[in-house]
């Protein structure tokens, strides 16, 4: 007979219609790929009574019962002592848990309050389950046959839990047979039909390991799902594809994982030492905002200036105003005017600079909606690019687009340099 597994999700506001309750979507996603179907998704409020009988219900008819919420310290998260009465047991205090929700109070510099204690209640004969990113420990159990695992109601804490203390308690019992990873390669560059036509042998049905482009904001992503028995086969299953692809698309890769434009280009600051600031026109400091999202950036980005009126770009950056007025402020000369000016008034190796028409008005027949020029002033001197996201793109998608390009431009040109420790 096939494994059977339930999912109770737990919270007055999702039988309330006041929030949906996702952690069942993703949980029944999740065993779906390690082989184990569900065949029950539940949903009850915070009721002890119900909780009681539902988890019984659970019981007699699933083989495996996952839920989430209701773990939390108040009155209304009954879950800890719902699965002692299901299982006609008793509560205990776990010494474990409530070291570890003390070491994190005193980690943030809070006190613990007295019903945190709570927390670390566990039925009897139960097995608590570590959340290193939230109080509430999850709980492992057995209720008459069937295995429960019981996570918080937090999708991040819910998901943590489930991969790194649940997927292995259902290897041990050989409910998993085989694992799956998935890699994400980020490209930017090219499009992603040019890109697609290349890869065309990769992305093949019935290629193994699977693979699928996925394009988002001209970021282009090969995703690589690898299966095997265990992780670091189904790992080792991905390896020839992702080298393949690394080798064929050369600087095009970004890199690994949840790396984008910004993250690559961070990486080439740090391993060249070059510093960097920014003339934003038509991005509105969009290109400075995705530098500084990434940690630790400030040794090499100085800063930027966004010179949205003619005035700032003559006041801040010393772009002519006869230049303005000859080309305008969208056209080569001045994009170059402003990163030359960036690069001089913040003193740094590298400056790159932005003007365009974002859009929707303000697009002639010479200047569309959608141009934008991008300056990059160097040692070298200036260069200049015109890039043409489309006219018929809204403003955001032009602005983030063209940030994107910008930003793509001074890591390409700093992939040629040598890295701080002499040339590579
Ligand atoms: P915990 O077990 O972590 O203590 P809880 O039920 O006590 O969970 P709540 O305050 O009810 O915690 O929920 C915490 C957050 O998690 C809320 O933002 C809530 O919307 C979200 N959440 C709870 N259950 C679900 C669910 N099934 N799907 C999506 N989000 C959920
Ligand atoms: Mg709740």
């Amino acid at each position: 007979m096939a494994l059977k597994a339930e999912i109770v999700s737990i919270g007055s506001e999702l039988i309330s219609g006041q929030s949906l309750d996702t952690n069942s979507r993703w949980l029944s996603g999740e065993l779906g790929l390690l082989g184990i179907a569900t065949a029950f998704h539940t949903t009850i409020g915070d009721d002890l009574d119900d909780n009681v009988a539902v988890f019984r219900i659970a019981a007699a008819r699933a083989d495996l019962v996952l839920t989430t919420g209701g773990l939390g310290p108040t009155q209304d998260d009954l879950t800890r002592e719902a699965l002692a009465r299901a299982a006609g047991v008793g509560l205990r205090e776990d010494a474990e848990s409530l070291a570890a929700i003390a070491a994190l109070f005193s980690s943030r510099n809070r006190p613990m309050a007295d019903r945190n204690r709570n927390q670390a209640m566990l039925p009897e004969g139960a097995e608590a389950l570590p959340n290193p990113i939230g109080t509430a420990p999850g709980i492992w159990m057995t209720i008459g046959a069937a295995a429960f695992g019981a996570m918080p109601g937090v999708p991040s804490e819910m998901r943590r839990m489930f991969h790194d203390q649940v997927v292995p308690r259902l290897r041990l019992r050989h409910w998993v047979e085989r694992a799956i990873v998935h890699r994400r390669i980020a490209l930017f560059g090219k499009g992603e039909s040019d890109i697609e036509a290349e890869a065309l042998d990769l992305t093949a049905r019935g290629h193994v390991p699977e693979v699928g482009i996925t394009a988002h904001d001209a970021t282009i992503s090969f995703r690589i799902r690898g299966e095997g028995l265990t992780p670091e086969a189904a790992w080792a299953q991905t390896e020839e594809t992702a080298a393949m692809i690394r080798g064929r698309f050369g600087a095009l890769v970004l890199g690994e994982g949840t790396t984008d434009v910004a993250d690559a280009l961070a990486d080439e600051l740090r391993r060249t030492g070059a510093t960097l600031a920014t003339a934003e026109s038509c991005t509105g400091g969009l290109v400075a905002h995705l530098i500084t999202a990434v940690p630790g950036v400030s040794p090499h980005y100085f800063g930027g200036v966004v010179s949205y009126a003619n005035r700032a770009k003559t006041d801040f950056l010393d772009v002519p105003a006869d230049l303005i007025q000859a080309h305008g402020a969208v056209s080569a000369e001045v994009a170059a005017a402003m990163a030359r000016g960036a690069r001089e008034r913040f003193g740094v190796d590298l400056a790159i600079s932005t003007t365009g028409v974002a859009g929707p008005g303000g697009g002639t027949a010479e200047k569309p909606v959608g141009l934008v020029y991008l300056g990059l002033a160097s040692r070298d001197g200036v260069e200049t690019r015109r890039v043409e996201i489309g006219p018929e793109q809204p403003r955001d998608v032009i602005q983030r687009r063209s940030s994107k390009q910008a930003l793509n431009w001074v890591r390409t040109t700093l992939k040629t340099w040598p890295g701080q420790d002499g040339p590579r």
